[in-house]
């Protein structure tokens, strides 16, 4: 059970979010390496003052062009963010039309499918990525993190992935697909590689994006691809880790 917090603690909302990683543990759909993986973005957060950055904002809306102009997009779903944003997930994969697929660093299907069950309670349509069956692989990786789902990740256009490892990310991306990540870390591997980086809480990021996509969602492509056009992404990275350098 989440233990209360006063709502004027100082820190209630970092707590919160501490508490919803601590009950999916509980719960089994939390691995405790993803206790540790918070942490370290925890920290980058505190550097940047637990606020979007104009920045982030950018990317966060070429990250939505980008999953409206994509025909295969995909939304990958891991045991911490599905503890802290299952609904949020499944809004955007609709609003966007992007396939869900549960692809976990740490495999284990029993926690695949208490994923998916999570993700179904918020009205997800297709849970990609529970069928051994459908097993593929991804090149230019070797451990078990190779492992996707043949019509989910292999068959995708688009990536969008949060709190990713960078082997992942770098095979993903040498395999020619665009690959969207968040991370509060704008040093790690995951945020180099990919194509477009969000450097900001995914709890904050997710109904930023969502706002985006219904904002955007019946504008014409030509807009969609000029604003995917005007991005660079170094840059972009660049000045958030500028902002955490200097303090806010
Ligand atoms: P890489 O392999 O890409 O270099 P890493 O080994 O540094 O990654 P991992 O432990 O694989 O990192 O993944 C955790 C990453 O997720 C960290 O970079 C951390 O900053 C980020 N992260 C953790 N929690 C959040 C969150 N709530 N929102 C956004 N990013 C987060």
């Amino acid at each position: 059970m989440i233990h209360k917090i006063t709502p004027t603690h100082p820190r209630a909302k970092s707590l919160i979010i501490r508490e919803k990683l601590v009950e999916g543990f509980r719960n089994g759909i939390v691995v405790p390496e993803g206790l540790i993986a918070h942490g370290r973005g925890e920290a980058f957060d505190y550097l940047l003052g637990e606020k979007t950055t104009k920045y982030a904002y950018e990317a966060e809306k070429v990250a939505v062009c980008l999953l409206l102009l994509s025909n295969k997009s995909v939304i990958s779903v891991n045991g911490n963010t599905a503890a802290l944003c299952a609904k949020d997930l499944v809004n955007l994969s609709n609003i966007t039309k992007s396939k869900i697929e549960v692809n976990l660093f740490h495999k284990c299907l029993t926690r695949s499918k208490a994923i998916a069950r999570m993700l179904q309670k918020e009205d997800a349509n297709e849970v990609f990525g529970l069928d051994a069956k459908l097993r593929s692989t991804l090149r230019y990786i070797s451990s078990n993190r190779k492992f996707v789902d043949k019509n989910g990740i292999m068959n995708s256009d688009t990536v969008f992935v949060a709190l990713e490892d960078g082997d992942r990310t770098e095979s993903l991306v040498k395999m020619g697909k665009k690959v969207i990540s968040i991370d509060l870390n704008p040093l790690s591997r995951t945020a180099i590689a990919s194509n477009v980086t969000i450097v900001d809480n995914i709890v904050r990021a997710m109904p930023n994006m969502i706002k985006i996509s219904k904002q955007l969602v019946n504008r014409d492509r030509s807009y969609l691809s000029q604003q995917i056009k005007n991005f660079d992404n170094m840059q972009n990275m660049h000045k958030s880790l500028i902002m955490i350098r200097r303090g806010v």
